[in-house]
């Protein structure tokens, strides 16, 4: 059983998702977000968006939950204008975790402010044994010594890693 420095995080859950290697460099610490546009435009439509909410409860430095409306029902705010898998496991991931500390009887929905949409997520049991085998290939991914080799693809052009990657 590999056994980590750090936790594994709702964002590394998304990396996981989106790219192996982005994964990789976020666990250790390698960071660009600040020269990309995509990012500044995330933070503009999260700090636009819901402006009322209690924002960004952070639960062991493990789980950044956007907002909770009521007291059963959490939120997570996405700028993408599309719904993704990969925002979906991390919210799952947030109710697993909860979970894992005793917190039942919740649930989370993702909002989407540039799609006026919103998507309810809830956990069964098949959802946790997805997620814990996922949380074991991702200890096994940061645990490289080296970033994952990756294809060149779609999302590469906007990812704030793109530079480091391939040029
Ligand atoms: S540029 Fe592409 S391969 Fe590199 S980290 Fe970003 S998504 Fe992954």
């Amino acid at each position: 059983m590999i056994i980590l420095e750090k936790e594994i995080t709702g964002v590394m859950v998304y990396y996981y998702m989106v790219c192996k290697k982005k994964l990789w460099y976020f666990y250790h610490e390698i960071s660009m977000e600040h020269t990309n546009d995509n990012v500044y435009i995330g933070k503009l439509i999260d700090e636009e968006s819901y402006k009322r909410e209690n924002k960004h409860i952070n639960i062991d430095n493990v789980i950044n939950i956007d907002f909770i409306k009521t007291k059963k029902i959490l939120h997570e705010v996405k700028k993408s204008n599309k719904i993704e898998e990969a925002s979906i496991l991390q919210v799952k991931y947030y109710l697993y975790y909860l979970k894992k500390k005793g917190v039942i009887d919740i649930k989370a929905k993702i909002d989407y402010p540039l799609l006026k949409q919103s998507v309810d997520i809830e956990i069964d049991e098949d959802d946790e044994k997805y997620i814990q085998e996922t949380l074991d290939k991702i200890k096994e991914i940061v645990s490289l010594k080296y970033p994952p080799k990756t294809d060149k693809k779609k999302i590469c052009k906007s990812c704030a890693y793109y530079d480091l990657c391939f040029i």
